[in-house]
This record gives structure tokens, C-alpha cells and sequence, in this order.
């Protein structure tokens, strides 16, 4: 017996896989109802198991960036398929894609594929801890990094969503190894810094904070946080492990490194180590973890840091990484901040019109709604907003046909198929989402 709808599909589901689906946030536990089951998907468009078509602003959390089945991707994977799916052996495709990424991103010299974010920032840790000795690592309040034992203290992305402080499962030993501290609070770094700085091995950050919302790194005295960040960790032996799992080649050609990186030689500052993900795979399970030579050269079989991977450097993943890069040109660039700046006016003027509070924050080309007033520059405030109107709004835009974040921690990502008359259908559905966000 086959069953077809997606009610029908979420019930058999939940006997089967826990809450019925494979990662949290989809289970639409903080909005309530029933996840639509996807068919299929072009462009921007998403089709689900009940023939109803929807506008995308999920984008698979980020690596649909070119839309649903590109056919430059869909064809160099099929073409890859064609010749084997996977050898674990070196194969010619890992080469240009690295090669692609270093040429990208300044920092990174050398890159190893992984899976996922999650396992890039796994090994990360693995490295900077080798390299300095060292254990305790450094993360922010609301910063996700996958999940990874030692860094699900109060994380953002599914955790924020779910309210959860960490996660049960994780040793008392790992979690002691890892110190939170509110995000963008340099005094609270310099303190740290000041009474344990030879016990930490990195700080790791997201290069700009999008799984809290959208939380730009803020600039004072001239320095932005991330530069800080290095400095600090530098003047006490530490590493700084910048994730851009999210953002990496999305707000920007070259990830936030491109937004907030050196200009001039005279303020070069730069990241250790590197940890990338989604666009990187357009859409195959792909990650990255990269930086300085030196650092990189303690990997296994060279140097003393066991990594590996059955699947890593797959042919067909980076078949559609490269397909994927291939259409990142500056004109993409161009059409996603576009895309992204038009949709911004459009949801402020619905919830202005609706007298709905609310604040949108960017990075790059970037953004998320928080339904609140005033800016959002850490986690405490991110969870300090209207989630009750944020999931009357995304019901009604659900209604309507268009699939936002089932989450008011997340960010809304756009492609180079949100086109004028893919934002002419959103348009039309937030005036009355707006109204039954206000609608208390
Ligand atoms: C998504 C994400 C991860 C985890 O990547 P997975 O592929 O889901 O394991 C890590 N860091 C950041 C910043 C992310 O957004």
C-alpha cells in the first residue's frame, strides 16, 4: 500500500523515523501542522505530494542558490553518474574544486572535502586543538555549527527553534571544553581571554550569525568583530575558525570573508581555519574545511590528525560544486542581491502597512525578519521577539503558496530564479499574512 498525501506520508513517517523526519526543524514543531512532502522543484518553485506548488525562500537552507534542478548542475551530475558514483579514490573533479575555492577565498590555502558543516567543524576543531595543544574552544550564544558534541551549547538553527539549552547525549568532560559567550561582546572575549587565554585552542564563529536570524558581526573603533576576534585569539596562541558553512559563497562571491575581510594591506587580518558547506555542494552532501598550510599539513597521512571519509571528494558532489560555481558569476551576485533587496522592501512595506512589528537584518546578500522593534545584535535578543505572530505569518504565506523557514530563527534565502514575477507571487500573499501576523 502506498500512501500519497502528505498527511498520509507524515503518519507513516512518525512509526518509522523519529518525529518523521531526518533533521528537526522540519517536523514544524515550533509552527505547528503538517510538513508538505516535496515531489519536485524548478526554479524557485516547489511542488509537494498534495499537487500544491509553493515560491521556495528555504532553498534547501541555502545551497539551492541557482534554484531547483539547474540544468547546468542537473546535467554535470547526471554526466559524473554516467562515469561511476563513487570511486574512493582521488579523482580529478576534488582537484578543481578546491582549486576553485582557494582562488575564491583568500585565507584558505588548503582544503580537504568532507560530507557536511557538520563534519567540517568537527575536524576543525580537531586541527586547532593539535595545533595549539590546547582544548577549550570558544563559541557564541545563537552561533550553529553543526552538531557536533561540543559545540550544541546553546546553538541557534534547530536548538533556538526548539527552545533547547543544548542537547542531552553530550558528556559532561566535552561540554566543559567548550566556553559560550554572548555574541558581539568583546569585553566578555578580552575577559576570557585575560584569565584562560593559554587553555584555548580556537574561537570559533559564524563568519556572520545567520542561524539565530540574521546577526551581522558590528564594527567599533574602526575594527569589526571578526577582525577583533583573530587579534584577541592571536595574542594569546588561539586559532580563529570562521564558519561559513552559510555563508561561504552566498553573501558574497568570496562567503562574509569577501564583505568584511582586508581591504589594504595595512588592516590584512585573516581567519586560521575555514569551514564551509551548502552552495559548496549545490545541493549533494558536500563540506569543506580549510586555511593556513601549515595548519592543514597536520592532517593525516602527512601529519598526525586523523580525518577521513568513504564518500569525501565524491564525483558526483563535486561534479555539482563546481556546476554550481560555474554559475556564481558577478551577474549572479548582481540578480541575488536584487532579488534579495526587492523581497526586504516588500515584507517591510506589508508589516509597516499592517502596523507590525518588526526588524529586517543583512549580510551580504542575506537577510531575515525578526517580529520585533528594535535591532537584534545577540541571541537574548533574537529570542526576545513575537514568535506567535511570526507563525500567524507563516501559515498565511504557507496558505498563500509561498514556503518560508518554518522557523523565526532562520533566514530567508533567495536565488537567481527569484525573478521579477517569482516576487510578484510572494507580493501578492504578504499583505494578508501581514494582516494575520497583526491579527493577536
Ligand atoms: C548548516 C550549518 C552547519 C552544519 O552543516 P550540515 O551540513 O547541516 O551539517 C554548520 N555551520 C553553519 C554556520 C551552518 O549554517
Amino acid at each position: 500500500m502506498t500512501s500519497t498525501s502528505s498527511a498520509d506520508l507524515f503518519a507513516r513517517a512518525q512509526q518509522v523515523i523519529p518525529s518523521g523526519v531526518n533533521s528537526p526543524v522540519r517536523a514544524f514543531g515550533s509552527v505547528g501542522g503538517t510538513p508538505p512532502f516535496l515531489t519536485d522543484a524548478k526554479g524557485a518553485l516547489l511542488h509537494d505530494a498534495d499537487g500544491k506548488e509553493y515560491v521556495d525562500l528555504v532553498g534547501s537552507w541555502g545551497p539551492m542558490i541557482l534554484g531547483h534542478a539547474n540544468e547546468q548542475v542537473v546535467e554535470a551530475v547526471r554526466e559524473a553518474a554516467g562515469r561511476g558514483l563513487s570511486f574512493g579514490a582521488p579523482q580529478a573533479g576534488e582537484v578543481t574544486l578546491v582549486e576553485e575555492v582557494v582562488s575564491r577565498v583568500g585565507p584558505v590555502e588548503q582544503l580537504r572535502l568532507v560530507n557536511s558543516g557538520t563534519e567540517a567543524t568537527m575536524s576543525a576543531l580537531r586541527v586547532a586543538r593539535a595545533a595549539t595543544e590546547r582544548d577549550v574552544i570558544v563559541k557564541f550564544a545563537g552561533c550553529y555549527h553543526g552538531h557536533v558534541d561540543a559545540l550544541l551549547a546553546e546553538a541557534g538553527s534547530g536548538v533556538a527553534t526548539f527552545a533547547m539549552p543544548g542537547s542531552a547525549g553530550v558528556t559532561a568532560s566535552t561540554a566543559r571544553d567548550t566556553v559560550v559567550l554572548p555574541y558581539g561582546d568583546r569585553d566578555a572575549v578580552a575577559a576570557l581571554f585575560a584569565e584562560r587565554g593559554s587553555e584555548i585552542a580556537a574561537i570559533i564563529t559564524e563568519a556572520a550569525p545567520a542561524n539565530m536570524g540574521v546577526v551581522p558581526p558590528l564594527e567599533a573603533d574602526g575594527i569589526g568583530f571578526n577582525r577583533f576576534l583573530s587579534e584577541t585569539a592571536h595574542a594569546h596562541g588561539a586559532l580563529l575558525i570562521s564558519d561559513e558553512v552559510l555563508t561561504g559563497f552566498r553573501a558574497s562571491r568570496e562567503g562574509y570573508y569577501g564583505v568584511d575581510g582586508p581591504t589594504g594591506t595595512d588592516d590584512a587580518w585573516a581567519p586560521d581555519l575555514m569551514t564551509f558547506g551548502k552552495v559548496i555542494g549545490g545541493g549533494l552532501p558536500v563540506g569543506a574545511f580549510g586555511g593556513r598550510k601549515d595548519l592543514m599539513g597536520l592532517l593525516a597521512p602527512a601529519g598526525p590528525v586523523y580525518q577521513a571519509g568513504t564518500l569525501s571528494g565524491n564525483p558526483l558532489a563535486t561534479a555539482a560544486g563546481m556546476a554550481t560555481f560555474a554559475g556564481l558569476d558577478a551577474a549572479a551576485y548582481e540578480t541575488l542581491g536584487s532579488a534579495s533587496r526587492t523581497l526586504q522592501q516588500l515584507v517591510a512595506d506589508a508589516l509597516t502597512t499592517a502596523g507590525v512589528p518588526h526588524v529586517i537584518q543583512t549580510a551580504g546578500t542575506l537577510f531575515s525578519v525578526f517580529f520585533r522593534e528594535e535591532p537584534v545584535t545577540s541571541y537574548e535578543d533574537a529570542k526576545n521577539q513575537d514568535t506567535a505572530a511570526f507563525t500567524r505569518f507563516f501559515h498565511a504565506m504557507l496558505d498563500a503558496g509561498v514556503y518560508l523557514p518554518p522557523s523565526a530563527f532562520e533566514a530567508w534565502f533567495v536565488s537567481t530564479a527569484h525573478t521579477e514575477s517569482v516576487l510578484d507571487r510572494i507580493a501578492a500573499a504578504l499583505p494578508g499574512a501581514a494582516k494575520a501576523a497583526a491579527s493577536a
